[in-house]
């Protein structure tokens, strides 16, 4: 795998690579990412991986220092999977930088407790999609919002870039991978896997599906000593709560924090 250290290091290169197949990360990767890796090889283009903590989409400062970092880690996993290029942007990558703002309807779900956080998603991606110009692009849909916040801007921009959607990653368990299980205990880990659960059981019983139900659910978490940020029934394009199940699919998604780690979680429930 060759490394890109700079945005210029790439470029000076650019033009010797063929189509490329790009797959965007924060790093302290896991099976989920390499899943996405596997993927992209499932093509015919080369496969770029990017490893940058974009601080453009945290709000909180705190989770940006604390968020995981284990390169060499990456890089072996990434080399494993037969990934072809790495690009490890620096801070440059914020200079002169076009900010993009995401529409109105990100505002919901991890939009509403993370103002500026999708913002910040589309002004890296937008970046890195303009230095890099893949054909393909891959997303996993545990990050669900992300994923339909991508595939608009494409429609929108009419770029061309084919958009893929992976699906999520778990744990025996259940859990979600993500980088941030890293900063779980073991305990905290253990009490974790209850969100995949509660999201399992409001599908299990989807024919009854209602904001009571979902109430139910988050006070059952709540017990649980998790705190829930959303746990929300809605339409899986425009995000609208809804629990119309008879009509159409609808997606469940919750973000929680188990001790001081915000975990995100998704399902989808086919129209009845
Ligand atoms: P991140 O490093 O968290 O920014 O994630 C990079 C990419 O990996 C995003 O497209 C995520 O949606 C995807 N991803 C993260 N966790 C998982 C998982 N458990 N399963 C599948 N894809 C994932």
């Amino acid at each position: 795998m060759k490394i890109f250290k700079s945005i210029e290091e790439f470029i000076i290169s650019k033009s010797g690579l063929g189509k490329l197949t790009f797959i965007p990360t924060m790093g302290n990767l896991h099976k989920g990412h390499a899943s996405l890796i596997d993927i992209g090889k499932e093509f015919k283009n080369d496969v770029i991986s990017t490893i940058y903590v974009n601080k453009l989409q945290f709000n909180d400062q705190n989770d940006y220092l604390r968020y995981p970092k284990s390169l060499d880690n990456d890089i072996e996993l990434l080399e494993r999977h037969g990934c072809n290029y790495l690009l490890i942007p620096d801070d440059t990558i914020l200079d002169e930088i076009i900010s993009v703002k995401a529409p109105s309807k990100f505002n919901k779900l991890c939009g509403k407790n993370r103002p500026g956080h999708f913002d910040g998603v589309l002004t890296i991606l937008n970046k890195m999609f303009k230095i890099i110009e893949p054909e393909i692009a891959i997303f996993g849909k545990k990050d669900y919002q992300q994923f339909v916040l991508v595939k608009d801007f494409i429609k929108e921009n009419n770029l061309n870039i084919k958009i893929i959607g992976a699906e999520t990653i778990r744990e025996e368990s259940g859990l979600a991978l993500s980088s941030r299980n890293n900063l779980l205990t073991r305990n905290e880990k253990l009490i974790a896997k209850n969100i995949n659960k509660v999201l399992i059981d409001l599908k299990d019983n989807k024919q009854t599906i209602s904001l009571n139900f979902i109430n139910s659910k988050i006070k059952y978490l709540e017990n649980l000593g998790i705190k829930v940020d959303y746990l929300s029934c809605c339409d899986p394009e425009s995000f609208e709560e809804s629990y119309n199940i008879n009509e159409k699919d609808l997606l469940i998604a919750i973000a929680a924090y188990v001790g001081n780690v915000r975990l995100i979680d998704n399902i989808k429930l086919t129209k009845l």
